[in-house]
């Protein structure tokens, strides 16, 4: 085994949210008066629609640390229309900020969004139409429509957030030359020089703000074992995942080689691995560290390691992790490096990732009809929605509700499914007697 291994499920930090579209503001029923035209036309306006909750990624976040203190979030309403064909204004949007790597889930733990790059939207909660106000349902035989549409309540849904973290820095080494110590001691300083302090999200991983603000998240890469890049182990698109984004890499070195090997093998060994599962994760920065500096026999070695990777062309750090010793030396290099290292050139490598599309708007007219205890069930989009934005309680509304029905051939299947005069008919919680029409 060349890199120490974790699970996946190490790096997931969680969240359960609750989201809600604005609704739709509902239709005006209006008739135009005028002076001398006491016989004007219909003239209510139209409902705004509500506004939409959507995800935006922004790399400069980490954590979903946003959604543990607030766990609702409901985007503005549409404004109902009003006479003289005034329409409603539209709700707006709220935009949620997430981290690169949140990936959302419904209820049910389906995949809504997997967002990754920056700037990535995706549509959580639709706001609800706009009903359609008077002035549209004129017709020859309906001049004076004394009804209007009610707004489309906005849809609401729980969400499963789950974030997987992809690191900035990653480090990479031997079993047992001191990775996770070097974390562990990170959290635990009492920083001296460099003024930092250290968010552990997980035992393997963590945030390093420094002084200036500037942050990164450091991992202990989930484990590349040996022959990880023949597809063993580790899936490789997990690995990639969190390895992608990895601007640098601090590979670790046992400098007292307690286990009786040779540092420099070490190095040559695990970058041959690395170079094997991805040249372009190869060819990363790396900065060299030499571990256990408390121990005499590392001391020892420091000087002459020193000139080793120097001359190799990598900068060198030694540090105890047990001590402390070094390590401040060491978080400088690295914000060094990752100035000179754009995220962003970086984050591009990852646009390829499955984005998945969450559309509801999509006209949808399939619908079904299910007979359960005698009541027949009408389930489908567009039939919900006309019932619900219908007002129930108008008359003319019932009737041009019906007649959309029966264009969309719910009548029909209803009665081809046995339904008769006076049976039960359930679409969108609201029950309907079944009275088909006389032709
Ligand atoms: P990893 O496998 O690379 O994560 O290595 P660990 O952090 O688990 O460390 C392996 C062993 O080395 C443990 O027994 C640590 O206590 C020890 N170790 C780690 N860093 C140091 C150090 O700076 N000095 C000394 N003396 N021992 C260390
Ligand atoms: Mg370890």
């Amino acid at each position: 085994m060349f890199f120490t291994g974790y699970g996946d499920q190490m790096f997931i930090d969680e969240a359960r949210i609750y989201v809600k579209g604005g609704d739709g503001g509902s239709g005006c029923v209006s008739l135009h008066r005028e002076k001398y035209r006491p016989k004007g036309g219909p003239d209510g306006g139209d409902g705004g629609d509500g506004g939409s909750v959507i995800f935006e990624v922004d790399e400069g976040l980490r954590t979903l640390v946003d959604f543990c203190y607030r766990k609702q979030f409901k985007a503005e309403r549409g404004v109902h229309g009003q006479g003289n064909n005034k329409h409603g204004k539209r709700g707006e949007d709220l935009v949620l900020r997430a981290p690169p790597g949140t990936v959302v889930k419904d209820e049910k733990g389906e995949i809504l969004f997997d967002l990754t790059y920056h700037g990535q939207q995706g549509i959580v909660a639709h706001g609800g139409r706009g009903g359609r106000g008077n002035a549209h349902f004129v017709s020859a035989s309906r001049k004076l429509p004394r009804f209007a549409e009610k707004g489309e309540p906005g849809e609401e849904r729980w969400l499963n957030l789950e974030l997987k973290l992809l690191a900035d820095v990653g480090l990479i080494g031997y079993p047992n030359v001191g990775k996770s110590t070097l974390i562990s001691r990170l959290s635990a300083a009492k920083p001296k020089i460099a003024d930092y302090h250290f968010t552990t999200i997980v035992p393997n991983l963590g945030v390093v703000t420094l002084a200036d603000g500037q942050s990164f998240v450091m991992a202990d890469i989930p484990g590349l074992i040996e022959g990880a890049h023949k597809g063993v182990g580790l899936v490789g698109h997990d690995f990639l995942r969190h390895i992608s984004r990895t601007a640098i890499l601090v590979h670790v070195l046992d400098l007292a080689q307690v286990e009786g090997r040779s540092f420099k093998d070490d190095f040559e060994k695990v970058n041959n691995e690395l170079k094997l599962y991805d040249e372009r994760i190869f060819a990363r920065p790396q900065i060299v560290v030499g571990n256990k500096t408390d121990l005499g026999s590392a001391k020892a070695e420091v000087d002459g390691a020193k000139e080793y990777f120097k001359s190799k062309g990598y900068p060198f750090v030694a540090i105890s992790a047990i001590t402390g010793e070094g390590i401040d030396d060491l978080l400088w290099l690295i914000k060094e490096k990752l100035d000179l290292t754009p995220g962003e050139e970086l984050l591009g490598q990852i646009k390829s990732f499955r984005v998945y599309k969450y559309d509801k708007r999509e006209e949808d007219d399939f619908f079904e009809v299910k007979k359960e205890k005698g009541t027949y069930h009408v389930v489908g989009k567009s039939v919900e929605r006309m019932v619900v934005m219908t007002d129930l309680g108008n008359e003319e509304a019932l009737s041009y509700l019906q007649q959309r029905l029966k264009k969309l051939g719910v009548e029909e299947a209803l009665t081809r499914a046995g339904a008769k005069g006076g049976d039960q008919i359930m679409i969108s919680k609201v029950i309907f007697d079944f009275q088909p029409s006389e032709n």
